[in-house]
């Protein structure tokens, strides 16, 4: 299309009138195409302006939003001029789940929309492994056959390396198969979750068993972290260690995603509905791409990475009843954003449905 208007442009003092209706009929029919694209695509697409003000939006939106992208364009904070991705719950006039996307283009904001509720629904193995259960089966039964000679290496250097202290290549070869130990883990817990064992408890706790593992790390590569924690934060159905492992893993991505020391912002907080967790970094940030398949298994930009992280993350969150997101720009540093459903809203929540 670009193309096309480039040499429109380029030949249009030399079109006569008959070339120039010919061109017109072109363009008229391109557009027609696009326009009917455009509003019978299932996916839906909101342009926001530079102020936020809705300026485009098809029909598709508009359904999978339950109103006017408009009137929802103000209440759902969305992020202008950056790549972000998030799940967004719409509680009217159905109960959705709602996958949004943004993309920055020249000054507006491409806001996708797509209903991932049946998606959702199905049950979270299927997602992850995205195998027939005889292939799942299979994967975790060659992981475990790979798990029991790993073990019995790790423990046999154990030994080496007590008889050789100090020895490089035996300290080497341990830090290898822990490597292998950790890929392994993630991959069988990617295959198979179990499921959280939910207690009233406060998100701060887990936050901060995290900070105080990763202190060494976070000191040695010269990063400052903020907590802000309100005095009154209220209890969410939480499994510590899987909260644990979630905020371990965007934590690790932080400090990964800052070369050159940084700041890690943590703010906690809490509405009438939810607490919340976000976590800001001052790093490298994330192209629009990057962002866009964020969460998915096996994406990573990491030569050690295993890209498993982010998944596992987001399944953990969404066992808790909650949503997990990110906001994005290259350079700019990323900020995770985690959303508890509060204690009181959960039991409602089970109640109704
Ligand atoms: P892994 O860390 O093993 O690569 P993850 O699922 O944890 O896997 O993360 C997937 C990818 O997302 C990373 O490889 C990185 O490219 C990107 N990413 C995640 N968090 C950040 C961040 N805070 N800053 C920049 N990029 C990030
Ligand atoms: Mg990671």
């Amino acid at each position: 299309m670009k193309d096309f208007f480039k040499s429109v442009r380029r030949h249009i003092g030399r079109l006569d009138a008959e070339h120039l209706r010919e061109q017109y009929a072109l363009l008229a029919d391109e557009a027609s195409f696009f326009d009917t694209l455009f509003r019978t695509i299932a996916q839906g697409i909101v342009v926001l302006d530079r102020g936020g003000n809705v300026a485009l939006s098809n029909p598709a939106a508009r359904d999978i939003l339950g109103m006017d992208p408009a009137e929802a364009a103000k209440s759902l904070a969305i992020p202008l001029g950056a790549s972000s991705k998030r799940e967004i719950e719409i509680s009217y006039p159905d109960a959705k789940s709602v996958e949004m996307q943004t993309i920055p283009m020249e000054g507006a904001t491409l806001v996708l929309l797509r209903d991932v509720t049946a998606e959702k629904a199905r049950t979270e193995e299927d997602l992850a492994a995205g195998a027939t259960k005889a292939v799942r089966e299979l994967a975790s039964g060659v992981a475990h056959e790979i798990g029991n000679p790993l073990n019995a290496i790790s423990m046999n250097l154990q030994l080496l390396e007590r008889e050789h202290r100090g020895d490089e290549t035996v300290a080497e070869c341990r830090r290898q198969v822990a490597r292998l130990d950790g890929i392994l883990k993630g991959f069988l817990q990617a295959l198979r979750p179990s499921r959280p064992n939910l207690m009233p408890g406060s998100v701060a706790e887990p936050l901060r068993n995290c900070l105080e593992a990763l202190k060494p790390e976070l000191e040695d590569r010269r990063i400052a972290v903020t907590l802000d924690i309100p005095r009154a934060l209220p209890s969410v159905a939480i499994d510590k260690a899987q909260m644990e492992q979630v905020f371990f893993n965007i934590l690790k991505n932080a400090l990964e995603a800052m070369k050159n020391g940084g700041t890690i912002e943590i703010a906690l907080a809490s509405d009438d509905n939810e607490v919340k967790v976000d976590v800001r970094d001052s790093g490298g940030g994330m192209t629009p791409e990057q962002v866009s398949h964020l969460f998915e298994p096996y994406r990573t930009s990491k030569s050690h990475g295993n890209g498993l992280g982010l998944m596992i993350s987001a399944r953990i969150v969404r066992d808790h009843g909650g949503t997990i997101g990110a906001t994005s720009a290259p350079g700019e540093g990323t900020t995770f954003a985690i959303r508890l459903p509060r204690i009181e809203k959960r039991i409602r929540a089970l109640k109704n449905g």
